[in-house]
């Protein structure tokens, strides 16, 4: 068997021209145009590339973009009073703050003085709590995408077993939390799990973020399973050069699986757009309006 290849290329791509649809109604029939505040503290070469790329996208599907790059001595005090005037600024809906921060500032800290309706990232404690409780929530980005994925190739997913590899709070937790509200039964396995390979093996979905590459093999996945690579890793090829990788072993994996994300070009592109999705709905529910249908979980 080969697996069908999920490409979030193309779906992150109908995703945005979906969003930009919706934003071009939204300034027709409200006069409304939905903003997103990105701010960046430091010059951590990686959080740059993707501040880039967040601000290009933003203003590709016809939102206004505002970035604040701050140095990277920047204080607490400076930083909140930023947030601060971000929560009361009416043109913005959306406010991300790129992690990671310098080690002088408090993320938690920094991160839940965001107020919970501009929280797009979905960190803060309230949505964390909103999502757990099955409530109406701003929800991660990456698991996010990663659930539009797995409904668009599974269908409906309740009664699947799903495995969460990892449990971090910025993609572990809640993907199980998502996974659990579409009625899955979630296993989460991480670093201190027994018999990991067993567990994973009796998994219809398997959901990988651990940041080791190839660590799934495919000898691990149940034929016919759906494998989600939320990975990105980097590693050294023998001349020299680098290419980036998952946590799932691909070309092991693809012989099994029944459909698979292929990194890159797997869940990396749907995290931006559903950054773009969570402004959006973020904008919709500060103005009272109707939520576009598929923009969030
Ligand atoms: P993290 O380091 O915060 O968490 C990793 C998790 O993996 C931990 O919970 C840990 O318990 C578990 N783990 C580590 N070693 C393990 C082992 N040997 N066996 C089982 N579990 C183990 O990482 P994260 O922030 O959740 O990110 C995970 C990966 O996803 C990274 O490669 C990261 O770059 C990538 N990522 C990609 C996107 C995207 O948009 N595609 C977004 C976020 C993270």
């Amino acid at each position: 068997m080969t697996a069908q290849i999920i490409d979030g290329k193309a779906f992150a791509a109908t995703l945005r021209e979906k969003i930009a649809q919706h934003i071009s109604r939204l300034k027709q029939d409200h006069g409304v145009t939905p903003g997103l505040a990105v701010v960046l503290v430091g010059e951590d070469p990686a959080s740059q590339v993707y501040v880039r790329s967040k601000g290009k996208q933003t203003v590709e599907v016809g939102m206004n973009s505002y970035e604040h790059k701050l140095p990277a001595d920047t204080t607490e005090a400076g930083l909140l009073a930023l947030i601060h005037q971000l929560n009361t600024d009416p043109a913005v809906h959306g406010i991300l703050v790129q992690l990671p921060l310098p080690a002088h500032l408090d993320e938690a800290l920094v991160i839940n003085a965001i107020d919970p309706t501009k929280d797009v990232d979905g960190f803060h404690i309230s949505n964390v709590g909103l999502l757990a409780t099955g409530q109406k929530a701003m929800v991660p980005c990456t698991p996010l995408g990663c659930l539009m994925m797995l409904r668009e190739y599974c269908g409906s997913l309740s009664g699947l077993n799903a495995v969460v590899i990892g449990r971090s709070n910025i993609v572990g937790k809640p993907m199980a939390q998502l996974l659990l509200r579409d009625s899955c039964t979630v296993t989460v396995v991480h670093s201190r799990t027994r018999n990991l390979p067993e567990i994973v093996s009796s998994a219809d979905i398997v959901v990988a973020a651990v940041g080791r590459p190839l660590f799934v093999p495919g000898e691990w996945i149940k034929p016919g399973a759906t494998v989600i690579d939320v990975g990105i890793n980097r590693i050294e090829q023998g001349d020299g050069t680098t290419r980036l990788v998952g946590d799932v072993d691909y070309d092991t994996a693809k012989e099994v699986a029944g459909a698979i994300t292929p990194v890159p070009g797997g869940v990396g592109p749907m995290t931006i757009a559903c950054l773009l999705a969570n402004t959006v709905t973020a904008c919709c529910r500060t103005h009272s309006l109707s939520e576009p249908n598929g923009l969030t979980a």
